[in-house]
């Protein structure tokens, strides 16, 4: 992951070996570089516009750090930036409710159905959760067997939803169906289509009144890149999501979709899927990922 973007800032921070000190002409030149590898690595111009400025203006500005050369100034100075540009402080859930309801929502195929059941795996194995899975994508009858072979593996319960069953009617009464387990971790794993419609977003909105969960996950598969920052925040306008699953880190070279879609939603990204198997999830952290991307 992120291996393209690694390669170019890498070229980027060459420009200022040997030089004696930053200024206007060897920032601008090494700059230019930083902007080219982000545009490359598809991030979205604006982000792209907005980073460059500021690292500029703080590496021309008053800052002066003691013992480091340019090219260790300048590396600091975007680790910090990529850091919060990713996000700045490790956005992880809140746990103190029980139960805990997680709503995850997003595109077909963004990973949706998997996600729950790592999350699932994640929360019971880490916080000693005990979750309760809710298939509640009544328009594709795999969708719900998928979902219920998960929790099979997983040894945990899920509502056995039909396709004849209304979504909300679903959610509903599975809460009263978790409490009766004594389930604390109700995972609503919802429909999702191709593209955005109106049908989808009203039906997901009925949902969040009649369940009230915690969090609204926004499941984006990273290697669409500006797309699914595009989809983050039609989703966000719509639904209010509270942050952000990428899935498919493991076959994202580029890494444009992690680096846009906190400062274009205003929601950071929690966890990342990296890869198929239920225990291939992560919480996401700005600061290691920024290290790892400055290698
Ligand atoms: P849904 O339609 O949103 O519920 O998507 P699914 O959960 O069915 O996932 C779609 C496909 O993506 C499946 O083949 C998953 O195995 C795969 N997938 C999901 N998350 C990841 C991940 O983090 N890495 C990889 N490599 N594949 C993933």
């Amino acid at each position: 992951m992120f291996e393209s973007l690694q390669e170019r800032l890498g070229n980027a921070f060459q420009k200022f070996k040997g030089q004696k000190r930053l200024d206007e002409d060897n920032v601008r030149e090494g700059l230019r570089e930083v902007r080219l590898a982000l545009l490359e690595a598809d991030v979205n111009f604006k982000v792209v516009k907005g980073f460059v400025d500021q690292v500029k203006e703080r590496a021309l500005g008053e800052e002066v750090m003691k013992g480091l050369n340019p090219g260790q100034q300048i590396v600091k100075i975007v680790n910090e930036e990529l850091t919060e540009l990713l996000g700045g402080e490790q956005q992880g859930l809140d746990l103190s409710a029980k139960p805990l309801k997680l709503m995850m929502v997003g595109l077909q195929g963004s990973g949706k159905t998997t996600s729950s059941g790592k999350l699932a795996l994640y929360l019971r194995k880490h916080h000693g959760r005990k979750p309760y899975l809710v298939p509640a994508d009544v328009y594709r009858p795999a969708a719900i067997d998928q979902l219920h072979t998960l929790a099979r593996q997983l040894d945990v319960p899920a509502y056995p939803s039909t396709t004849d069953m209304n979504p909300v009617d679903i959610c509903r009464d599975a809460m009263v169906k978790a409490a009766e387990l004594g389930c604390d971790l109700i995972l609503f794993d919802t429909a999702g289509r191709l593209h955005i419609d109106e049908t989808l977003m009203d039906e997901l909105g009925n949902i969040r009144q009649a369940c009230s969960p915690q969090e609204i996950l926004f499941v984006a598969d990273a290697m669409t890149g500006q797309d699914a920052v595009t989809v983050a925040e039609a989703f966000n306008d719509k639904l209010g999501i509270t942050g952000v699953v990428l899935t498919k880190m493991d076959g994202d070279a580029r890494g444009g979709a992690a680096l846009s879609i906190k400062t274009v939603t205003g929601r950071s990204v929690k966890f990342v899927g990296v890869g198929e198997k239920l225990s291939d999830m992560e919480l996401f952290h700005p600061d290691r990922i920024a290290s790892r991307i400055l290698g």
